[in-house]
């Protein structure tokens, strides 16, 4: 069983932080900063390509609740919503979930740096990305 399914399962203790029929939300053992928080859903799925839409519809309140709570509870200036997916995006936790980061001026966490497009890249790795979003109904 994934360390996840564990914590939701009481097998492995955490901090809990906020709790519903879909989803348990507990601290980072190892924060961002303090505060930082993982929102997990229950239901076990490796990552977002396989979360099913009808947990997916559900996960954006979920966040906008976390993200208030810890913004306010941490102190923070800003808060960073994170999900890694796949090894190769640093994904270690192979169970879907997001990462809710208190962020502070100059907390050395600053974010990544941006590149630049060569001669025409920006309009190819365009049209194959559009070219795998399904046409909508
Ligand atoms: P990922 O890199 O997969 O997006 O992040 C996994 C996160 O889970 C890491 O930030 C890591 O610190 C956290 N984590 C891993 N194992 C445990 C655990 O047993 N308890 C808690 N509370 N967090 C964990
Ligand atoms: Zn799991």
């Amino acid at each position: 069983m994934c360390v996840f399914c564990e914590i939701i399962k009481n097998k492995i203790p955490s901090y809990k932080v906020y709790e519903d029929n879909g989803f348990l939300a507990f601290l980072d053992i190892n924060p961002i900063n303090p505060g930082h928080v993982l929102v997990v859903p229950k239901k076990h799925h490796d990552n977002l390509h396989s979360l099913p839409e009808n947990i997916l519809a559900k996960t954006g309140p979920v966040l906008k609740l976390l993200a208030d709570a810890v913004k306010a509870g941490a102190g923070a200036e800003g808060v960073n919503i994170g999900m890694n997916n796949g090894k190769a995006a640093g994904q270690l936790v192979n169970h879907a979930h997001f990462h809710v980061i208190p962020r502070y001026y100059g907390d050395g966490h600053e974010s990544w740096r941006g590149g630049k497009y060569k001669d025409g890249e920006a309009e190819r790795v365009l049209e194959k990305i559009k070219g795998e979003i399904p046409l909508q109904p």
